[in-house]
């Protein structure tokens, strides 16, 4: 493992940078896993699956950034996604 390796959050992907968007535990303390967006309060903001949620990130990573279009997004995520801590069987 690098140790200076970009976080993502284990949930949706989004690349976690500033510390106000690492999600929280139960005891308000930061969570390194997951993003703001996807974890609160030590559980998950809303219970979906990893194809419900990869829909729910294509329209923020097509159309050039980082992916040209919906199509590649998808195809991107749904191979990464099952690596994901929260997917990972
Ligand atoms: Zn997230």
């Amino acid at each position: 493992m690098e140790k200076c390796e970009m976080k993502f959050c284990q949930s949706c992907a989004m690349p976690l940078g500033a510390p106000d968007m690492f999600g929280t535990n139960a005891d308000g303390s930061r969570n390194e896993d997951y993003c703001a967006y996807c974890y609160k309060g030590g559980a998950f903001t809303s219970e979906t699956t990893m194809d419900e949620m990869i829909e729910m990130c294509v329209p923020f990573v097509s159309k050039g950034d980082p992916w040209p279009d919906e199509e590649t997004a998808r195809k991107a995520m749904q191979e990464m996604f099952p690596q994901l801590k929260r997917w990972r069987k």
